[in-house]
C-alpha cells in the first residue's frame, strides 16, 4: 500500500527541488501537472467467446524538451495516478539523461499472465487503436514496461502502421529486431543498472569483484543486471527474487542456472542451490548492493532502517518513499535514484529511434559504448550536483538527479516560452 498517491509523491519532490532552485512558480506549476490523460475502456473478445471490457491510460507528463516518451504496463490494479507518477519521472529521467525526449507512461489493467497470446494480441491492438490520438514518433513513443514485451510493441507498431498505410517504425521502441528493434535494447536497462553500480561502488571506493548483491525482481531488469554483475564484475549475488518469493545462498547463485529454472517453472522458488526466503527477508539482507527491480513502494517508513546494503541501485520506478529516503540518508545508503539508474532502458529506447528514423542500424558494440558514454556523464553530473558547496548542505543523489532534471526542463519551458 503506497504511502501517498503516486504522483503526489513525484511532486513533492518536484516543488522540494524548485524551492532549491528558486524555480518560477509557472514552471512548478506545470511540473505538478499533466499536460494529457486520456482514459479509455474498451471490450476485446476473449477465446471463449464472452466480451472483457478492459481499461487503460496514456498520458503525457511533459512534452517541453521533446516528443513524450515512456512504457507501457499491463498490470492488474493500475490506475491513472500511478501511470500520471511514471509519466513524470520519465520527463524527469529524459532529462537527467539531456535526451530530447518528454515524459509519458502507458497502463492496461490487466493480467498478461492469465490471458492467452491471441487475446493479448485483441487487446494491444485495440488499446492501440484507442490511443491513437497520442501517439506517434514524433508525439508519444511507447515502450516495454511491467508485462509488455517487444511481441507487444511489435502489434503496436502494425496496428499504428495499418491505419497510417506504411510502416512506422518510429512509433514504438523495444520493438523485435527482425522489424527494426535495436541490438542491445533488451538488456539496457540492467545494463545500465551495471554501469551505475559500477559508478557508485568507485565512488565509495568498493570493489565489485566478490562484491555481494540482492536482486528483488527477476524480469527483464532484474535478470539482466543480475548476469552482468556476476558475469563482467564479478560480484556474488546472494539473493534473487520474483512475486513468488525469492531464494538465498551465501555462497553467490549461478544467475544462469536460476534463470534457466525459473523459465521452466515460472518462479525462482524452490531452486535446488538455495534456501527459500521471502521478499521482504532479501531486502534487509546484509550485502554490498541492494537492488529493487520489481514495482514500486518497496522500501517504505516500515522498513527502510532494516536495509544493511551500503549501495541502492533502483533498477525499478518508484521503489523508495520519501520517508524510506530519509532513513536511509541518515544511515548513510548511498542511493542511485531511479531516473538515473533504470534509464538504461529510454537510452537504447532512443538509439532505437533514431536508427528507425534514419533506416540505418548500428551494432551492438556501438549501442553498448554509446549507453555507457551517456550513462558515465549523467552519473557524473549528478554527483557533481549532489556536492556543490553552494547547497551548504550535501544533497543527496536522488535530489540531486531531480534538481538536474527540472533545470533542464525548465530552461525549455522559459526559452519555449507560452502559445499563444
Ligand atoms: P518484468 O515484468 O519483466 O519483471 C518484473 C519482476 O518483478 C518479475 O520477476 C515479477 O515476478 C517481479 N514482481 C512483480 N511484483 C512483485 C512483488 N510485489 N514483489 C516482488 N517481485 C515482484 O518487468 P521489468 O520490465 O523488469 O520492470 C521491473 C521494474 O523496472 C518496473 O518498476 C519497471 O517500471 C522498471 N523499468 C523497466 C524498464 C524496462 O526496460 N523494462 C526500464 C526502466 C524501468
Amino acid at each position: 500500500m503506497a504511502e501517498i498517491n503516486p504522483f503526489e509523491m513525484v511532486v513533492s519532490r518536484i516543488d522540494a527541488v524548485c524551492d532549491k532552485l528558486n524555480v518560477k512558480e509557472a514552471y512548478r506549476l506545470r511540473l505538478g501537472n499533466c499536460e494529457q490523460e486520456l482514459i479509455v475502456h474498451f471490450p476485446v473478445k476473449m477465446d471463449d467467446g464472452t466480451v472483457k471490457v478492459f481499461t487503460g491510460y496514456r498520458v503525457h507528463h511533459n512534452d517541453s524538451r521533446g516528443p513524450a516518451k515512456g512504457g507501457l504496463r499491463y498490470y492488474p490494479d493500475v490506475t491513472l495516478d500511478e501511470t500520471k507518477a511514471l509519466a513524470a519521472l520519465m520527463t524527469l529521467k529524459t532529462a537527467v539523461l539531456n535526451i530530447p525526449y518528454g515524459g509519458a507512461k502507458g497502463a492496461v489493467a490487466c493480467d498478461p499472465s492469465a490471458m492467452s497470446q491471441n487475446e493479448l494480441e485483441r487487446l494491444t491492438r485495440r488499446y492501440t487503436n484507442e490511443i491513437s490520438p497520442l501517439i506517434g514518433p514524433g508525439k508519444d513513443i511507447p515502450a516495454p514496461d511491467i508485462g509488455t514485451n517487444p511481441q507487444v510493441m511489435a502489434w503496436i507498431m502494425d496496428t499504428y502502421s495499418m491505419s497510417k498505410g506504411y510502416p512506422v517504425l518510429g512509433v514504438v521502441t523495444g520493438k523485435p529486431i527482425v522489424i527494426g528493434g535495436s541490438r542491445g535494447r533488451l538488456k539496457a536497462t540492467g545494463r545500465g543498472c551495471m554501469i551505475n553500480a559500477r559508478l557508485a561502488a568507485k565512488h565509495l571506493g568498493i570493489v565489485l569483484n566478490g562484491a555481494t548483491v540482492a536482486v528483488q525482481g527477476f524480469g527483464n531488469v532484474g535478470s539482466a543486471v543480475a548476469r552482468l554483475l556476476e558475469a563482467r564484475e564479478g560480484c556474488r549475488v546472494i539473493a534473487i527474487s520474483d512475486v513468488k518469493g525469492g531464494i538465498y545462498n551465501e555462497n553467490g547463485l549461478d544467475v544462469g542456472a536460476v534463470f534457466s529454472y525459473s523459465q521452466q517453472t515460472g518462479s525462482v522458488v524452490d531452486f535446488k542451490n538455495g534456501e527459500n526466503i521471502t521478499n521482504a527477508e532479501l531486502l534487509a539482507l546484509p550485502c554490498d548492493i541492494l537492488i529493487p527491480a520489481a514495482i514500486e513502494d518497496q522500501i517504505v517508513k516500515a522498513n527502510a532502517a532494516n536495509i544493511k546494503a551500503r549501495i541502492i541501485v533502483e533498477g525499478a520506478n518508484a521503489p523508495t518513499t520519501p520517508e524510506a529516503d530519509k532513513i536511509l540518508n541518515d544511515n548513510g545508503v548511498f542511493v542511485v535514484p531511479d531516473i538515473l539508474a533504470n534509464a538504461g532502458g529510454v537510452i537504447v529506447s532512443y538509439f532505437e529511434w533514431v536508427q528507425g528514423l534514419q533506416a540505418f542500424f548500428w551494432s551492438e558494440d556501438e549501442v553498448n559504448h554509446q549507453l555507457q558514454v551517456i550513462m558515465d556523464n549523467a552519473f557524473l553530473e549528478v554527483l557533481q550536483m549532489s556536492q556543490q558547496v553552494r547547497w551548504h548542505q550535501k544533497v543527496d543523489m536522488r535530489n540531486a538527479a531531480y534538481m538536474l532534471a527540472v533545470k533542464r526542463v525548465a530552461d525549455a519551458m522559459e526559452t519555449r516560452g507560452i502559445f499563444p
